[in-house]
């Protein structure tokens, strides 16, 4: 798993509220976010739930500063986030894989969380620039997004949020 995959963590989290519904509003909806990442799944309460919400609120103002061009606001949010969750690198073979870099597996659920979202984000913008952060321009979505080639012009998250807004 290379670094700046970390990063996936803060999108997953952050996109997990729509304006619509909140796909993050109980424990059963916090273990659903997990089941993608077994090495994260560990007993969960409800502090643990609200300390979810609270870093998919941190996540998004971070990113809504890169995407704004507030670069400096995007980086003291994440260099405190970094502060409060400092990572534990590990090297690890797991399940047959080359050896290959894991952050932090102790701590609390949101702790691991928020050490590998927010290395993983520190990571992408230090290797892509703060403008490979987008935000979908659909009012009915506002997910986040990571531009993912040269071309930063994209506008939404998705082509069903593309051709919503009229196909731009
Ligand atoms: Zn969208």
């Amino acid at each position: 798993m290379d670094l700046v995959s970390y990063a996936d963590l803060v999108v997953e989290l952050v996109n997990t509220h729509d304006p619509a519904e909140d796909a993050l509003r109980d424990l059963d909806s916090l273990r659903a976010l997990l089941t993608t990442r077994p090495h994260l799944l560990g007993r969960l309460t409800y502090r643990d739930l609200e300390a979810m919400r609270q870093l998919r609120q941190e996540l998004r103002a971070i990113v809504e500063a890169a995407v704004a061009g507030e670069g400096d606001r995007a980086a003291e949010g994440l260099n405190a986030l970094l502060i409060r969750h400092p990572v534990r690198p590990a090297l690890s073979d797991h399940d047959g894989h080359r050896w290959h870099l894991h952050l932090t597996e102790d701590g609390s659920v949101p702790d691991r969380y928020a050490a590998g979202a927010a290395m993983g984000l520190a990571v992408l913008i230090g290797e892509k620039g703060l403008d490979a952060l987008g935000l979908c321009a659909s009012p009915e979505c506002r997910n986040i997004f990571f531009h993912t080639g040269p071309d930063r012009s994209q506008l939404h998250c998705s082509d069903h949020c593309a051709k919503r807004d009229g196909g731009q």
